[in-house]
């Protein structure tokens, strides 16, 4: 069985998944850039009944184009937001791909909000 477990920088706050994605998405809006500080998200998306968390999280939420908040949990100790619940979705949990810290992972298979993509990125999709 696959298993893979992703992590805060403090390693608190944990999410283990016990399944394969059900998608792999490279983000390039403008609210992914401004949550992981980067130029752009990458979110693996589970069942969230093949997934268990540990640790203590805090949360935020915020509205999506879709209309349907979005709720993110980050570790109150060192700031990373491990995971989040799109509402649109509710059996989902979407879980950022950088904190599996994990060069193996399954490479994105769509990206999105193209128009916010930096210039200089090139991506394999
Ligand atoms: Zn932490
Ligand atoms: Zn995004």
């Amino acid at each position: 069985m696959t298993e893979r477990t992703a992590c805060c920088s403090c390693s608190q706050l944990q999410i283990r998944c016990t399944a394969e994605p059900t998608r792999v998405s490279l983000c390039h809006c403008l609210e992914c850039q401004r949550r992981t500080g980067s130029s752009f998200g990458i979110a693996a998306f589970f069942d969230a009944s093949s997934t268990e968390v540990t640790g203590t999280s805090r949360s935020y939420q915020r509205d999506s184009d879709s209309g349907f908040p979005v709720t993110f949990h980050f570790c109150g100790t060192c700031g990373s937001t491990v995971f989040w619940y799109p509402s649109r979705i509710p059996t989902v949990v979407g879980v950022a791909v950088g904190c599996f810290a994990d060069p193996l992972f399954p490479r994105p298979t769509q990206a999105v909000y193209s128009e916010h993509r930096h210039g200089w990125i090139v991506t394999p999709i």
